[in-house]
């Protein structure tokens, strides 16, 4: 069982998260949007660059422009925090 994980079960079995389990995943949430910022690709000087790497040459296929931003990965963080379009 993995971090995430432990953190889960404990929450799911007894509803109890601590300080520490709260500042894992922020950092883990921090370190991801650290990743995907806006630093430019090829045809946007405003789009996720390590996106633009892993979708890039899928993106047409899947209907998707992996070069805006957010993109995939940072809309799916800020959708699972509640934070709006
Ligand atoms: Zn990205």
């Amino acid at each position: 069982m993995n971090r995430l994980e432990e953190i889960k079960a404990v929450f799911d079995s007894q509803g109890l998260v601590t300080n520490a389990d709260i500042a894992a995943l922020v950092a883990a949430l921090e370190a991801a949007l650290a990743l995907h910022k806006p630093e430019g690709g090829p045809s946007d000087p405003a789009c996720c660059p390590i996106c633009v790497d892993e979708l890039g040459m899928f993106a047409d296929e899947l209907g998707m422009f992996a070069e805006a931003y957010p993109c995939p990965t940072v809309t799916a963080i800020q959708s699972a925090l509640g934070e709006g379009e």
